[in-house]
């Protein structure tokens, strides 16, 4: 293992390497002893509306701290076993802090990343956001200021890592565990752990805590850092979640990473926050073949009730039907557009109400779709328009939303079809981790201005008329943090909202707006990240936050376009439906907004 570790170390610039080293080269012992891993039958686990739990809830239940202990190392290695076919989405989204004298810490600039993390051997991550053409170009990318500033480098699966406490040696033998207490997390109670690393352990091993539920007792919480550090080597803090969305394991879903000593006098420098969301759990594999055996052929004749050939303009728009239909099928097997849920219901009724009241009436309905993602950006094809995840969270009421939305109905409208090269089927053969360089919906600048000038024309005919005031406050935070914030404002697919630091998207909403005050704590002008859709990583559902809005007590409660802790609201498998009927009323409805975002953890 020595040798394997040293290698790893002169071959590759990264610092942070013990810990991967110590992965692969156990993960190689294991799959030398089990070289064929018997698939958990993940499927139909996950079909069975049976609430029992994995196989080990027909053991007896333990009898001392010592037998829960051990379940809870059993409980783990069967996870670990439980992933290993998968290759879920990995996201990561940083800010730099620096610090504010009114605000408090506020971002300073940022980093985003995205990949697919393999759980088969090690945890190791391809990434979606390729720098080509660079040697370690990623690397160079991911590190930015970093190297300058930190005197540590950022290891891309840095962030990750915490999904596990220690993928290979999760036992007595490494690890001393000590019972702390009981404690609910959500509607779940826990039994809470102190695991050290026994001294002999080496480097690169999970110090903290571990929260156990009691009935299986799988962890369902993480919290602490990795020990003993070799020098040169920074472990970030983590906070990491886990939830149960399939009979007997729960998933890992979010991480949160924070340092920084903003206290008069600290000498530490480092200073970020970090969210990591991991989704796409069950992303079908390989070929398709297994479907041909789903597929049921009705009628071998084309029943259609205009048996003739399309005239030119209707085979046009078949043909944009085509493409629409084949970049949404591709963008959701890639796990990057969540499936129809409810989220597009409210998307829609927004939608419908700017159509309604202009009068617009398409050959086609206008769909929507919610990318899964963080940074902020819209596009359209055909007639689907798609809005990220981040985007979503950030806007503070449906004026604004509607605001978004019209600019790319706009579009729409104006018949600024994008995409129609995609109905040609070997253009969707490229890998998942090929979607961005594959698939691109930018509009020339010319479009971009004609759909701003109709969205706003649109809006002002609409319900949305007298709530415009909201919309313009929100284009001018973004354009007071655009600069710092370029990452979360790069646009993958569609056009970007913001050029070179300045905000372009509907700027014109901005002149009419009241002035932007940091201070006035009833003016919500956006909010942060994480607040309102929330995705299902088994399944990558999403679906509207259900929380009560916390209230804002100054004006560091705002966090415009921040990342915050995770605070999920734990529930059992099959149970989650039965959520306290706090708040039915979907956020994005509401005019008026508070920070419905997850309390701080401390
Ligand atoms: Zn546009």
């Amino acid at each position: 293992m020595r040798r394997v570790m040293s290698e790893l170390m002169s071959t590759r610039n990264w610092l942070v390497m013990a810990l991967l080293a110590v992965t692969i080269t156990a993960a190689a012992q294991q799959s030398a002893s089990a070289p064929q891993n018997p698939q958990p039958a993940a499927t139909q686990t996950a079909q069975t509306a049976d609430q029992s739990g994995p196989p080990q809830s027909s053991l007896a239940p333990p009898a001392t701290m010592d037998q829960v202990v051990d379940r809870v190392i059993m409980r783990e290695k069967d996870l670990i076993k439980f992933l290993s076919p998968r290759t879920p989405i990995v996201e990561t989204y940083l800010q730099n802090l620096k610090q504010d004298p009114q605000l408090g810490p506020i971002p300073e600039n940022d980093h985003y990343f995205l990949g697919r993390m393999d759980l088969s051997s090690s945890i190791d991550r391809s990434d979606y956001l390729q720098d080509k053409g660079k040697e370690e170009g990623m690397e160079k990318h991911l590190l930015g200021e970093f190297t300058k500033r930190f005197k540590f480098q950022y290891q891309p699966s840095g962030f990750s890592w915490m999904i596990f406490a220690d993928r290979n040696d999760f036992d007595r033998q490494h690890y001393d565990f000590r019972y702390a207490r009981r404690e609910f997390l959500g509607d779940v109670r826990c039994l809470v752990f102190d695991v050290t690393p026994k001294k002999s352990a080496g480097r690169g091993r999970f110090l903290g805590r571990v929260w156990v539920e009691d009935q299986d007792f799988n962890i369902v919480r993480l919290n602490g850092t990795y020990a003993h550090p070799a020098r040169n080597t920074y472990y970030f803090h983590m906070d990491s979640w886990r939830l149960n969305l399939v009979p007997g394991y729960w998933l890992p879903a979010y991480i949160y990473s924070e340092e920084g000593d903003f206290t008069a006098g600290a000498k530490n420098q480092i200073a970020f926050k970090a969210q990591t969301r991991i989704w796409g759990y069950n992303l079908k594999m390989g070929t398709a073949n297994e479907e041909l055996t789903s597929i049921r052929v009705d009628s071998v004749k084309d029943e259609t009730p205009a048996a003739q050939d399309a005239t030119p303009l209707a085979a046009e728009r078949e043909w944009q039907q085509q493409a629409e239909d084949n970049v949404i099928e591709r963008l959701e097997r890639a796990g990057l557009l969540a499936p129809e849920g409810d989220v597009d219901k409210i998307l829609q009724t927004v939608v419908n109400n700017l159509e309604i009241t202009n009068n617009i009436e398409l050959p086609r309905p206008v769909r929507t779709r919610v990318l899964m993602t963080s940074p902020l950006e819209t596009f359209s094809v055909g007639n689907t328009i798609v809005v990220s995840r981040g985007l979503i969270d950030v806007l503070p009421d449906e004026g604004s939303l509607a605001m978004v939305l019209s600019h790319e109905l706009a579009h729409i409208v104006l018949g600024h079809n994008l995409g129609s090269q995609y109905a040609f089927n070997d253009r969707m053969l490229f890998s998942d981790e090929g979607t961005y360089e594959n698939l691109g919906f930018k509009h020339i600048p010319e479009e971009e201005t004609a759909a701003d000038k109709k969205a706003v024309e649109m809006l002002k005919a609409s319900p949305y008329a007298q709530k415009l005031d909201a919309a313009g406050l929100f284009i001018k935070a973004l354009q007071s943090r655009a600069p710092q914030l370029s990452a979360l404002l790069q646009a993958h697919l569609g056009n970007n909202i913001t050029e070179n630091g300045t905000v372009t998207r509907m700027a014109a909403l901005a002149t009419s707006a009241p002035a932007l005050d940091w201070n006035k704590l009833d003016q919500i002008a956006a909010l942060p990240l994480g607040g309102r859709v929330k995705l299902n990583p088994w399944d990558d559902k999403v679906e509207i936050v259900k929380a009560q809005p916390v209230a804002i007590t100054s004006a560091r409660d705002k966090l415009p376009f921040e990342v915050t802790p995770f605070y999920p609201r734990l529930s059992r498998y099959g149970t989650a439906g039965v959520l306290p009927a706090t708040s039915t009323a979907a956020p994005a409805t509401r005019t008026t907004t508070a920070n419905a975002n997850p309390a701080p953890a401390n």
